[in-house]
């Protein structure tokens, strides 16, 4: 099958890099970094009411020590961190113990134990293992025109409004022709209930 576009916006997450070699767009590395985290019932989400989260120190690393609500009345806790292949979706039996150890030592009156529902994994795109966390990549290749490759490092979904914003800038300096809708308002759509 072939898709014809005079623009791409190539956001594939932890796959971004591999679209950005079909064309010879990969103008940056990535490295994978895999997150295991923990969510406990309703029961738990009811005492939880805000972020808990332990500024990062040596004796942690490379792991997150938090505990949060979530917007659908549950309690979250993680983050277990591992270098890894990008295929290894597994969920490890390590990284669980760990997201529940992590919770009790910050509430250690919640059985979280008893409470889990789910475990599951995600991926983090970092640019620079060395930098970490905020090395974003939001920008068209010199030699590819009319391609956009967005890498997210951690924080890429509170960032995503202004990416949002550089995306349409870089896209229009391209010489896409955007027309503002008349009478657009953002506040009118509606938010995340929590
Ligand atoms: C453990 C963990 C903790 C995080 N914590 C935070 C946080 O505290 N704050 C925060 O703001 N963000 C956080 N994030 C978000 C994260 O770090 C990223 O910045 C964000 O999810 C990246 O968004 P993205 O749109 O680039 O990629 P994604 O959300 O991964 O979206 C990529 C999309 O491309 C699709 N795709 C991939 N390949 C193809 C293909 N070949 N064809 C078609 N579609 C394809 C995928 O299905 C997916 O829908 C966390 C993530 C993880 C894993």
């Amino acid at each position: 099958m072939v898709i014809k576009s005079t623009f791409v916006v190539n956001a594939a997450g932890i796959e971004v890099d591999r679209i950005a070699e079909m064309v010879g767009a990969r103008n940056f590395s990535i490295v994978p970094l895999k997150g295991t985290l923990t969510d406990f019932d309703e029961e738990v989400g009811r005492l939880i009411s805000h972020e808990v989260h332990v500024l990062p120190r040596i004796e942690d690393m490379p792991h997150v020590k938090a505990v949060l609500p979530n917007i659908y009345g549950l309690a979250r806790s993680g983050i277990y961190l591992e270098l890894t292949y990008r295929s290894d979706r597994v969920v490890r039996e390590e990284a669980v113990n760990h997201n529940i150890k992590v919770a009790k030592e910050l509430f250690p009156e919640i059985p979280f134990e008893r409470h889990v529902v789910r475990s599951f994994i995600g991926f983090m795109a970092y640019t620079n293992a060395d930098t970490g966390w905020h090395d974003f990549v939001v920008d068209i290749p010199d030699y590819v025109p009319n391609w956009v490759n967005i890498v997210l490092g951690p924080a890429g979904v509170s960032a995503s409004p202004m990416l949002g914003k550089k995306v349409v800038e870089l896209l229009m300096q391209s010489g896409l022709r955007l027309e503002p809708k008349k009478g657009f308002d953002p506040r009118a759509r509606k938010g995340v209930q929590s």
